[in-house]
C-alpha cells in the first residue's frame, strides 16, 4: 500500500491507472477505521482493480460547535487497517493541501438537506459535497462506496453524482453493527460507561418500528411517538429526530405502503449517534435501489 500525502502525486497515479484502463473504486472516510469501514473496502476490492481510500476529517463539514478538533483520529492504526484489507493507495491530505486558500466558489446542497441531519446540522452537507466535488476529481474513480448508516449523505451524494454528471456509481454498503446491535462509529468511543449500554437502544428502537409494522401499524406518526418515548425512557441521551421518510428523496409519507428510511439521531455527552433501518411496507429490512 502506498501512502499518498498530496494531490498532484495522487492525480499523477490516477492518470498512469487511468492510462492502463485500471477500474478504480474510491473509498471516502474520516479514519479512526472500523469494520463499517472496512466493510466499504472489502467491497471495493471485489469489484475493482485498485482501491483508494482518503482519510481526511473536513473542517467544511463540521459547524462551529461541533468536534473538529475533537474528532478521533489514529493515523498508524489506520494505515495498518487499510493496507490489511487491500487498498492499494491511502489518500491522506492535509487541511492546507485541500483547502489552500478560501475557496473562490461554493457549493450548497438544497434539496434532501431540510431533514433529518441537515435540518439540525446547517451547512454540513455542504462541506460534504463540496470535499466530495474535490476527491471524485482527484481520484477519477469508476465507483465509490458509502455506508447506509450514513443514509441523508448517500441520498446527498446520489443528487450530487447525477445533478453534476460524475461518471462514477454509488454503492451504498449496509451497517455493520456490535454485537449487541449498536453501529459502529468512529464517535462510539466519546460514550462513556453508562451511555455505552444505553446507546444500544437506539437499534433496539427500530427494532420496536419494525415490530409495530408487524403487527400491522400503518400510521408513520404513531410509530415515531412510540419510538421517541422508548428512547426517552431508555436512555440519558436527547432526541434530535426520529422520522419516516421515502428514500432517497427523503419525503415524508402518509402511510406505510411503500418502502421507507426510518432514521434516528440521539445527542448523548459528547457523541452524537444516527441510526436507521430502511424497510419495506410489510416491515423487512431492505436495501432500497438508488
Ligand atoms: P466516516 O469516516 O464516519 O465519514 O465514514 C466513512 C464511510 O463509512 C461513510 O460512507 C459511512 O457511511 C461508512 N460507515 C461508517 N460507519 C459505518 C457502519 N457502521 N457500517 C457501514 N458503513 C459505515
Amino acid at each position: 500500500m502506498k501512502v499518498i500525502r498530496t494531490i498532484q502525486e495522487m492525480q499523477e497515479i490516477v492518470k498512469q491507472l487511468k492510462q492502463n484502463q485500471k477500474k478504480v473504486g474510491f473509498v471516502p472516510t474520516m479514519g479512526y477505521l472500523h469494520e463499517g469501514h472496512t466493510a466499504l473496502i472489502d467491497q471495493a476490492r471485489n469489484n475493482n482493480d485498485i482501491v483508494i481510500m482518503s482519510i481526511f476529517v473536513n473542517p467544511l463539514q463540521f459547524g462551529p460547535n461541533e468536534d473538529f478538533d475533537k474528532y478521533p483520529r489514529d493515523e498508524m492504526h489506520d494505515k495498518q487497517i487499510a493496507e490489511d484489507h487491500g487498498v492499494d493507495y491511502l489518500f491522506l491530505p492535509t487541511v492546507d493541501e485541500m483547502y489552500p486558500d478560501q475557496m473562490g466558489i461554493s457549493m450548497t446542497a438544497t434539496d434532501r438537506v431540510n431533514v433529518l441531519c441537515g435540518k439540525s446540522r446547517p451547512g454540513h452537507f455542504s462541506g460534504v459535497i463540496t470535499v466530495l466535488t474535490k476527491l471524485f476529481h482527484i481520484t477519477q474513480a469508476d465507483d465509490v462506496y458509502f455506508g447506509n448508516k450514513d443514509a441523508q449523505q448517500v441520498a446527498v451524494v446520489d443528487q450530487l453524482i447525477s445533478n453534476l454528471n460524475f461518471p462514477v456509481t454509488l454503492h451504498m454498503i449496509p451497517t455493520v453493527r456490535e454485537s449487541d446491535g449498536l453501529a459502529k462509529s468512529s464517535r462510539n468511543v466519546y460514550l462513556n460507561g453508562k451511555e455505552r449500554s444505553e446507546a444500544v437502544y437506539l437499534y433496539h428502537s427500530l427494532c420496536l418500528a419494525q415490530q409495530k409494522i408487524f403487527d400491522g401499524e400503518k400510521n408513520p406518526a404513531i410509530i415515531v411517538n412510540e419510538v421517541k418515548k422508548y428512547i426517552q425512557s431508555n436512555t440519558s441521551g436527547t432526541i434530535d429526530y426520529v422520522e419516516i421518510l421515502t428514500f432517497p428523496t427523503l419525503q415524508p409519507i402518509e402511510e406505510i405502503n411503500q418502502q421507507f428510511i426510518i432514521a434516528v439521531a440521539v445527542q448523548f455527552d459528547k457523541a452524537r449517534l444516527i441510526d436507521n433501518f430502511m424497510m419495506s411496507a410489510d416491515g423487512k429490512i431492505d436495501h432500497i435501489a438508488l
